[in-house]
């Protein structure tokens, strides 16, 4: 099955500490297979999200890289489609069947940026696609982007591996936890 690979541009240590770690969690919980960080490495935020990923389960990677537009041309020759989620760019429900369409047979690659996002990247992508055209966050903007995409099918994902796990409950709270 193709993949889906989320790119977040534009880290800042200490600014976007929290969001970036949100982006990383809602990639892996909403059906991505790995996250790459650009801008400036951090390996708090790259720790926190494997420390999630080997206690709630994977598959889930999480990569950085400096030349983040030399990664868009090589995942454009070599792997599939790139989508740019912008406020600027043309709204999901009339790019969607186009995207999912091309996805069928190429891994996907969207980007999120975190304060100006720079041109290159508007050029770069083969769809710009905003998530209303009004400003709010990489976070929701990621979250619906990939419901769309899944159509709800990621909502049942199962995760491998983990040693806890939620067992839902009207009330309270469940957990499993288990070595593997
Ligand atoms: N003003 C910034 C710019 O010039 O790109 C946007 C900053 S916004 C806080 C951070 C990121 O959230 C954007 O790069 C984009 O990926 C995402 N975002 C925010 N609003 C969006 C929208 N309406 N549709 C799609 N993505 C959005």
């Amino acid at each position: 099955m193709a993949r889906v690979v989320v790119l977040r541009l534009g880290h800042r240590r200490e600014r976007d500490k929290r969001i970036t770690t949100h982006c990383g969690l809602v990639a892996r919980a909403f059906g991505a297979s790995e996250i790459i960080l650009s801008g400036e490495e951090d390996n708090a935020v790259m720790e926190k999200l494997k420390d999630v990923v080997e206690r709630w389960g994977g598959p889930f990677e999480i990569s950085y890289v400096k030349n983040w537009k030399d990664f868009i041309k090589e995942w454009k020759e070599r792997r599939g489609i790139v989508v740019h989620l912008t406020m600027y760019g043309i709204p999901i429900q009339k790019a969607i069947n186009e995207i999912k369409e091309k996805f069928k047979d190429s891994d996907l690659l969207v980007i999120i940026g975190a304060e100006k996002v720079p041109k290159e990247a508007y050029f770069l992508a083969d769809f710009n696609v905003s998530i209303t055209n009004q400003p709010h966050s990489e976070v929701a903007a990621l979250a619906i982007f990939l419901d769309r995409l899944f159509q709800g099918k990621e909502l049942e994902r199962e995760f491998e591996n983990w040693k806890v796990k939620i067992i839902p409950q009207k009330r309270g709270k469940a957990l499993v936890k288990r070595d593997s």
